[in-house]
């Protein structure tokens, strides 16, 4: 199975181009499974979890058309549902790793889900869950690296990537 393709933040499937959420283990769009075998653990456990809860939402989220159409208005905007709220439950209460590497991979998983460029509602709200997960992350990380400045230079640089100062 491919990888699936890293440009930046943004990761397409490497067989259709669309964009994917980090999560994704198939493309939604045509059917390519991706090989997540390289996943850090905690990474590859955080997203699991979240996927099983993500797949019993009444309505999917459509990402591509949120990050493609949101400008020209040519969609129905995602409605939150009770769903969200046991997402967003889930994502504020799983556990901050404490090794470097874990912290850095969820660090970047977490990253992945900041999409500065939809003006929903929707998508603004999650924005939000994902700074605080970020802060959090980033707080244990200046702790857990104290003796490497280098790396947490680069926490800040990526997350002004996406808007966000820490
Ligand atoms: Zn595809």
């Amino acid at each position: 199975m491919p990888e699936k393709e890293y440009v930046g933040s943004i990761k397409k499937c490497p067989n259709c181009g669309i964009v994917i959420e980090s999560f994704q283990s198939k493309c939604p769009n045509c059917e390519l499974e991706f090989n997540n075998d390289y996943l850090n653990q905690t990474v590859a456990q955080f997203a699991d979890g979240l996927e099983s809860i993500m797949m019993k939402r009444n309505n999917m989220v459509d990402y591509f058309e949120i990050s493609t159409f949101s400008k020209i208005g040519k969609f129905k905007e995602t409605q939150w549902e009770s769903n969200d709220d046991t997402q967003q439950r889930y994502v504020e209460n799983f556990p901050v790793p404490n090794s470097k590497e874990d912290l850095l991979e969820v660090f970047i998983f977490a990253i992945s889900f900041i999409n500065q460029k939809s003006e929903t509602k929707y998508q603004i709200t999650w924005n939000d869950i994902w700074t605080n997960k970020l802060k959090q992350i980033y707080i244990k990380s200046s702790i857990a690296m104290s003796d490497d400045q280098e790396t947490l230079d680069y926490l800040k640089q990526l997350a002004s990537e996406v808007g966000i100062s820490l």
